[in-house]
């Protein structure tokens, strides 16, 4: 912590995920974030049937095809917050049942595998790309559910901000001090499934 203490002379990029927290509890920093597993599922493989990704609201699940031929089936995260990086049976049965109102012929496909990671999570369901009242110590978390696919925009975004140490104009508003602020910028709305 000493170390992380004094950047005088270095910067630090924290690109952790659910794990985002933990880090800066080293610093002595606490984020406005929350980890909780996000779980997905994955099925034999099948000849192609689905050629994009189809997601519900209303039943709130997802599934796609890989270009192995597997459907990836997932929904939103577990009710509680953790760190367990493992799947549960509650899950696997509501989102099978939520698919199944979508595609009942699924019922037929067999489970290959299922799997638990972590999501970070800020309570307006945005990101934070932003530096930190320590200086040179950096964060972009709060991806929550929806990280890789931000991935190319956000890198982008975290160098500028480090290089510059001042926000691009893109990031502005993702800075941490909205939690105090209060300019929060509300994305709950934003996804299919739930953050
Ligand atoms: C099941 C599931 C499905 C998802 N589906 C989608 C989707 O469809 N679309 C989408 O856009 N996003 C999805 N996401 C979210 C997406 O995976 C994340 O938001 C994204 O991977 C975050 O990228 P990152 O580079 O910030 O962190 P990560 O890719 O998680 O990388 C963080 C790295 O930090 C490392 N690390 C952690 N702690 C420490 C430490 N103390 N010291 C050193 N290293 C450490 C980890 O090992 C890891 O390599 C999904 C996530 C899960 C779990």
């Amino acid at each position: 912590m000493k170390q992380l203490r004094d950047l005088s002379k270095q910067k630090i990029g924290v690109v952790a995920a659910g794990h985002s927290s933990v880090i800066a509890n080293m610093a002595g920093l606490k984020l406005p974030l929350e980890s909780k597993p996000l779980q997905a599922l994955v099925s034999e493989p099948v000849k192609p049937i689905i050629d994009t990704v189809v997601m519900s609201n209303a039943v709130h699940a997802y599934v796609s095809q890989s270009d192995k031929g597997e459907l990836v089936i997932g929904a939103g995260t577990d009710d509680y917050v953790s760190y367990s990086q493992k799947g549960s049976h509650d899950i696997v049965e509501g989102t099978l049942n939520a698919i199944l109102e979508l595609y009942p012929i699924f019922s037929r496909m067999r489970m290959l595998r299922q799997w638990g990671g972590i999501v970070d999570i800020c309570p307006d369901a945005s990101p934070i790309i932003s530096k930190t009242s320590i200086k040179g110590l950096y964060f972009n978390c709060g991806w929550g559910t929806g990280g890789f696919k931000a991935t190319p925009g956000s890198g982008d975004l975290f160098a500028h901000t480090i290089a510059n140490d001042e926000p691009h104009k893109l990031n502005a508003a993702f800075n941490i001090n909205r939690f105090v602020s209060g300019d929060l910028v509300d994305e709950h709305g934003a996804a299919a499934v739930a953050h």
